[in-house]
């Protein structure tokens, strides 16, 4: 059977089996407890840091999608430095990741009611759009790094393995090995990356052309003629262009 821990959260007391995360104890007292990076199909890492919460004799405040719940623990799902912890983790989003195709996250933004003029100055993530497969575009100016395409093609779901983290710093993005296009990479195409994305980084390559103006009838010429260069990439698969 498993073992049960009680805990105290904004006040409520509440028993979860052990290993419960406190975002799910949290769940169960009804707190309303924001997430981005988390997806309940993906393997947690506590990336974003936007479910933080304050742990009653921590030093730090904990990852709520990450940090287990114990005997006794008293925690705060929206202190003021809980708060105000999340409203600069999501200023700061805001100033350098273009956001307009991400509705979970502009409720964030509007919830805590960020100050747009903060981080007005700072860095901002600019990439051209990457359009080199059949099946979808990538735009990671739009790319909030959370981590979870990279998930669902490993071993959270797909096992390719096509894509991961690249870079430092500023210069983190997500690629394929050695930077090459996708259809030279591990990918499958099988999809569940655009599924899982909060942002408009990753899009169905129809609903980007047809977005972009392209009509029913461009957008069945340059399928054909995609499907022709990838016939010729099958025929003679060590020519480039
Ligand atoms: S492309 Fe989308 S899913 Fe992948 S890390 Fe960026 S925002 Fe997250």
């Amino acid at each position: 059977m498993n073992k049960m821990v009680s805990l105290t959260i904004d006040g409520a007391r509440v028993t979860v089996p052990k290993g419960t995360t406190l975002l799910e104890a949290a769940g169960q007292t009804g707190a309303d407890v924001p997430t981005i990076c988390y997806h309940e199909h993906c393997t947690s890492y506590g990336l974003c840091r936007l479910c933080v919460v304050e742990v009653e004799g921590q030093r730090v405040l904990a990852a709520a999608c990450v940090a287990k719940a114990q005997e006794d623990m008293t925690v705060n799902t929206a202190s003021e430095r809980v708060v105000r912890a999340r409203k600069t983790i999501l200023e700061m989003l805001d100033s350098a990741i273009d956001l307009s195709e991400a509705p979970e996250i502009a409720k964030h933004l509007d919830d805590y009611n960020i100050d747009k003029e903060r981080f007005v100055e700072g860095w901002q993530r600019e990439c051209e759009v990457i359009d080199d497969n059949p099946m979808f575009i990538r735009d990671y100016s739009q790319c909030i790094l959370c981590w979870r395409c990279v998930q669902v093609c490993a071993d959270d779901a797909q096992y390719a393995f096509a894509i991961n983290f690249s870079g430092r710093g500023h210069e983190t993005s997500i690629s394929t090995f050695y930077n090459q296009e996708l259809t030279l990479s591990s990918c499958v195409f099988c999809g569940q990356c655009v599924g899982v994305c909060p942002t408009g980084a990753l899009k169905p390559k129809r609903e980007w052309l047809l977005e972009s103006g392209h009509t029913q009838d461009q957008i069945i010429k340059l399928t054909r003629a995609e499907r022709r260069k990838k016939k010729r990439r099958q025929e003679r698969p060590y020519q480039t262009g």
